[in-house]
């Protein structure tokens, strides 16, 4: 059956005329509304997008009165305007209508440079987008010869000669941009940019304002802000077209510059009516627009204006602006920053607008970048970090007796690995640039060399940068963003805490990152791991001398020797919260873990005890679990050694009277971690209140503490009710519950993880994602629990779910008091939960 041509809809963009987002896209409303401020915008008019999906579909149309709406001698440009302009769409075509009599015309008016340049573009982007012929053979830079060469490549391709009708050009150019917005690689790539498989594509025609003429001519944009900084700056381009004037020829500066001559100082009043232009546009677009304009002989024309493109720091600092200005609400300033983005303003970034030499690339583990020399070794990196210079550790994987290497490096970088691998955690933990998995290159920690992939060698000492960012490695030192903890970050997040209805604390162990805590106004701690105290190499001997202790006495010599540390600590972490809670987790892993791994280690170790090398064996061989992550550790080591626990309780205490007497009172929070039946509750509770009233006899001082139990194991879930009747407050470890619920090790699921996300066996990898449907029902029903003996109990979050968007929302729906989380998550976490308050207001 044959198609009949139809009339196609069309609107003309008038003030008052019914152009709708939805219908005709944001491009559409967007002139509508420059219309509609009395903006100098040429002639346009919006097909809606059921008429480009019938033209997509083969409907004839007859574009005869289309092309009247613009007059003899039509010449329009066709851009696409899809609903959001982040979905993308065909290129433009722009100088629609230009044929030989247009050519003939111009030449005669505009002169021929001119003239040939426009008809040949036209003929260039219709032959390439349109007729579909070989590129190749279209890009010649403009000249008569290459107009008439472009021409005949197009008879000759095509049999026919270039269309003449203007009519018939705008009807094949409204069908393949029609179609190519309904291609398969289209498609994907606005899905994955979020857009609905139905989008559709709606399109804009409008009269050319060419930007040439006899007199003052050009054609360029605008924008009043910076797009990396966010800094208010006229910035963007403007290229003279005026004929005959080979001063105008060129390129100027927007405003005064001593470089050369620009539009200010040029064209004075148009660049007066710029300013207002944009001032305008900002206030009643209510956003940072770029405006791309054209002056003919001095006439200004603004042909389109699109949001302006920008960095992370940028959209924080444009969405304040636009808030303090008055014209969007602080609310709306809150839902434009995308949570995860503020991850980027709180590191060092590579200047985007600087040269990079890539020289790999990997998983970006833990944002921000850094410069420094390659070291291939922990010890390296603590020797370098001790001649001030700063490294970057690059291992095939790091380990645990990694972890001081990790300190004293700027960044890490390893060949495999991902995003739950030793390196990428404790690097985010510690706010460090990381990549891993960077597979392409090759590292030899014997040759102390990493060669790329191109065969690049770089040694021991050379310079590299660390994009943990991007996951990109660079070659030498990149030039540096500094983060951007400024004004209008601070202001955000303040903003958040007046509308979040959660509490956000962080994970901090070491002073160090209790200053990190209060730089990102957390507040509070909510979990202080106390075991990474003695990890440092003075006290890890005394430690271990705890461990090999023969007696009980023994034992309270070396404890009495690390209990003045341990009060340091904790005063330490009184003194910078000032007063806001403090969250101690009491010692928790396997005494295993603290004992040398390698006969070198246990030598040094016997030395230093002075005993037998075999004793000392046989004591570490007697201490080895199979599974030490389910065996003697936490409050089972609490009540087989309770001496460990009246130390730490006796530190803290002390701490708290010292503390107080100086600055802010302290009310400590001491959390019992891996409790799984009431009776350890009571058994710790009853020493622990043991030693709080020595301490207050010993030192004539009154003081409270909150003593409270970690929610880890899933037995302490679902017995939480009888549990909280010992404890103010619940907190749930869910890295320990993800472990368990799952039966699935902390420490090796990352060797099938890739595998059972892909194949769909887990949605998420449950360590990074909070399970909800498993985990999550463990959570729901321990703090029903809980709250139904305790009405009063404080309920939260402390395992690393706590600093993830969409575990806040599970925790802040289901009523949780608190979530806690590394330090560098915490900005993440306050706006995330101010979102979740705004988007899903809780009922009261
Ligand atoms: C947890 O298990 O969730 C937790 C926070 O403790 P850790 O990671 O120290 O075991
Ligand atoms: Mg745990």
């Amino acid at each position: 059956m044959q198609k009949h041509a139809d009339f196609i809809e069309f609107t003309q963009i008038e003030p008052a005329a019914p152009i709708s987002v939805a219908r005709h896209g944001w491009r559409a409303k967007c002139l509508q509304r420059l219309i509609r401020m009395d903006l100098p915008v040429p002639r346009t008019v919006a097909l809606p997008a059921e008429t480009v999906r019938a033209i997509a579909a083969g409907q004839l149309v007859d574009t005869q009165r289309l092309a009247s709406m613009f007059g003899e001698g039509m010449l329009v440009s066709v851009r696409p305007s899809p609903e959001n302009p982040d979905w993308g769409g065909p290129g433009s075509v722009l100088n629609v209508g230009m044929n030989d009599a247009r050519h003939a015309a111009l030449r005669a008016s505009h002169g021929a440079e001119a003239a040939d340049a426009l008809y040949l573009r036209f003929v260039q982007l219709y032959a390439i987008h349109v007729a579909r012929l070989d590129p190749d053979m279209f890009a010649a830079e403009p000249s008569g010869a290459a107009l008439v060469a472009a021409l005949a490549a197009y008879e000759a391709e095509t049999d026919e000669g270039f269309p003449q009708s203007p009519a018939r050009q705008l009807t094949e150019v409204l069908r393949s941009m029609a179609r190519a917005w309904e291609s398969t690689t289209a498609r994907l790539l606005r899905q994955a940019k979020g857009a609905p498989g139905e989008a559709a594509l709606g399109l804009v025609v409008q009269d050319m304002a060419l930007g040439i003429g006899p007199g003052f001519s050009g054609s360029g944009t605008i924008q009043f802000v910076d797009n990396v900084t966010g800094a208010a700056q006229v910035t963007g381009r403007f290229r003279g077209q005026s004929q005959g004037r080979k001063a105008a020829q060129q390129t100027l500066f927007l405003t005064r510059d001593p470089r050369g001559p620009s539009l200010e100082e040029q064209a004075p009043e148009i660049f007066a009516d710029l300013i207002r232009h944009g001032a305008a546009s900002r206030a009643k677009l209510r956003e940072e627009m770029q405006l791309e304009f054209t002056v003919e002989t001095g006439k200004l024309s603004i042909i389109d204006a699109t949001r302006v493109a920008r960095s992370s720091r940028a959209q924080v600092k444009i969405a304040v602006a636009l808030a303090h200005d008055g014209i969007i609400s602080r609310e709306d300033a809150l839902l434009r920053v995308e949570p995860r983005a503020l991850s980027e303003l709180l590191h060092y970034q590579v200047d985007p607008r600087a040269p990079r030499d890539r020289i790999a690339r990997g998983i970006a583990a833990s944002p921000g970048a850094a410069t420094g020399k390659i070291v291939f070794s922990a010890a390296d990196a603590q020797a370098s970090a001790a001649r001030d210079e700063p490294c970057i550790l690059v291992r095939r994987e790091t380990a645990p007796e990694d972890i001081r290497g990790m300190h004293a490096a700027v960044a890490v970088l390893t060949e495999r690995g991902g995003m739950t691998s030793h390196a990428a955690v404790i690097a985010r933990g510690l706010g460090l640039p990381c990549i891993v998995g960077a597979s392409q290159v090759h590292m030899s920690g014997r040759e102390r060399t990493l060669t790329t992939e191109d065969g690049r060698v770089f040694r021991a000492g050379d310079i590299i940068t660390v994009d943990g960012t991007n996951g990109e490695v660079l070659a030498g030192a990149a030039e540096m963003l500094e983060p951007a903890l400024d004004d209008g970050f601070r202001t955000l997040l303040r903003w958040a805490d007046n509308v979040r209805d959660i509490g956000i604390r962080a994970n901090a162990d070491t002073p160090d990152d209790a200053r990190t805590a209060r730089t990102f106004e957390a507040e509070g701690i909510g979990l202080c791991r106390t075991e990474h105290m003695f990890f440092d190499e003075d006290r890890l001997t005394v430690m271990r001398e705890m461990i090999f202790a023969d007696t009980s006495s023994d034992r309270k010599v070396a404890l009495d020797r690390l209990l003045p540390m341990q009060r340091a600590d904790f005063i330490a972490l009184f003194d910078i919260m000032a007063g806001q809670p403090v969250c101690i987790r009491l010692f928790d892993p396997p005494l295993h873990e603290f004992l040398p791994h390698d006969r070198d280690g246990m030598r040094e170790l016997a030395e230093a005890l002075d005993r037998p090398l075999s004793e000392v064996t046989r004591r570490a061989e007697a201490l080895s679990e199979f599974n030490p992550m389910l065996g003697m550790r936490g409050v089972r080591l609490g009540i087989t050694v309770p001496e460990i626990y009246d130390m730490q309780a006796r530190a803290i205490f002390e701490a708290t009277v010292e503390a107080s007497r100086r600055g802010a009172p302290v009310v400590p929070e001491i959390m019992i971690p891996l409790v799984s039946a009431q009776r350890e509750v009571e058994l710790v509770k009853a020493r622990i209140d043991a030693v709080a009233t020595a301490v207050k006899n010993e030192m004539r001082a009154t003081f409270t503490y909150r003593l409270g139990v970690m929610v880890e194991t899933p037995r302490a879930a679902l017995r939480a009710g009888e549990i909280a009747e010992h404890a103010s407050f619940l907190s749930f470890g869910t890295n320990d519950l993800t472990q368990m619920t799952y039966g699935l090790s902390r420490d090796d699921a990352g060797r099938f993880m890739n595998t059972y996300v892909s194949q769909g066996v887990y949605r998420e990898d449950p360590f990074h994602i909070l399970d909800v449907e498993g985990v999550g029902e463990l959570l729901l029903m321990g703090a029903a629990r809980g709250r139904e003996r305790r009405p009063d109990v404080t309920i939260s979050v402390c395992g690393e779910h706590g600093g993830n968007p969409e575990s806040i929302a599970f925790c802040r729906a289901a009523g949780f008091d608190y979530v806690s989380c590394s330090p560098f998550r915490v900005p993440v976490a306050r706006l995330a939960a101010a979102h979740f308050a705004l988007l899903a207001p809780k009922k009261s």
